[in-house]
């Protein structure tokens, strides 16, 4: 494998709160590590120790941990663009032939780029999400019985193997079921970094529930009495999302509590002045 001479494009030290991203910040510091040594050392060590590009990562952990997330501010990061994201039952056809094609499509791309620039092609990312739908174990009971499943996945190892030329792709796969997922994809410059995103700690939905309501904070509408230490402890077992969730219907809440008449056209500039989010809307949301 060639080990990628680009210069490094990722400042190591960035703060992964002001990503928007709570509470996972071991995980993340563990894909960093791992992964993507190859483009945050400098060029001229990387080749010398002949680090390799990571081509697949794959995060897996409950719906709604922020795996999404992760992948698409991971892709910023390493290119500035928005990543391409595909989600596995969108791949599969009923037609002959039409499955396998569109995980050809995916790579068409970044394999003209690579063609044309070599090592100085950028880097694609490409974020796959409910892998398992897809990708489960060839052959396997859970498998449809056609064998369409069973061309996929080798589709796609065909074209993670191809990558290893490349040097200019990187898939995220993203699945709630690890267990499901072909073998074959797990080895060595497959998905070869599994990272698990599990539920939020105390600490964790904290910082999740700053993040989610850091603007309402810039804008001067949360109350005085909200203790985000009681909340972060009375969200046990909640997701991120869940803790957006919560956010949101706080706000509702007190939107509500402010439009006694149910009609918005009567919040004059006095009360939306005077209106804030306060702990008991949160904890009617709860
Ligand atoms: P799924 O497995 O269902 O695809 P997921 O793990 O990919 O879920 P996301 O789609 O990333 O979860 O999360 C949904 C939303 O919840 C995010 O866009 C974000 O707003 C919020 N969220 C989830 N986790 C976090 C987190 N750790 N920090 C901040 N926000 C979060």
């Amino acid at each position: 494998v060639r080990p990628r001479a680009k210069k490094p494009i990722i400042n190591p030290d960035f703060k992964l709160e002001d990503l928007g991203i709570g509470g996972l910040d071991e995980e993340f510091k563990d894909i960093f590590r791992r992964a993507f040594n190859s483009r945050i050392l400098p060029p001229e060590l990387a080749t010398k120790l002949a680090i390799k590009h990571c081509k697949g990562l794959l995060l897996y952990g409950p719906p709604g941990t922020g795996k999404t997330l992760i992948a698409r501010k991971l892709s910023k990061m390493l290119n500035g663009k928005e990543p391409k994201i595909v989600n596995g039952p969108e791949m599969l056809s009923k037609y002959v032939g039409q499955s396998e094609e569109n995980i050809r499509a995916l790579f068409k791309e970044a394999e003209a780029e690579f063609k044309q620039k070599g090592d100085d092609s950028d880097l694609h990312v490409i974020i796959f999400d409910e892998l398992d739908s897809v990708f489960k174990q060839r052959g396997s009971a859970r498998s449809d019985g056609t064998g369409v499943g069973d061309n996929v996945v080798n589709q796609l190892l065909s074209k993670m193997d191809g990558v290893d030329q490349l040097n200019n792709i990187l898939v995220i796969g993203m699945t709630n079921r690890l267990d499901l997922i072909d073998s074959a994809l797990l080895r060595p410059g497959r998905f070869e970094i599994q990272i698990e995103i599990s539920l939020p700690d105390e600490k964790g939905r904290k910082q999740i529930l700053l993040i989610h309501t850091n603007e309402l904070r810039e804008n001067g509408m949360l109350a005085a009495d909200i203790d985000f230490d009681e909340l972060a402890t009375q969200t046990k077992n909640f997701t991120g999302a869940e803790i957006e969730g919560l956010c949101n219907s706080a706000k509702s809440f007190a939107i509500s509590r402010h439009t006694k008449s149910n009609s918005i056209a009567t919040l004059d500039i006095l009360s939306i002045n005077s209106m804030k989010v306060s702990r008991d809307d949160f904890l009617l949301a709860l």
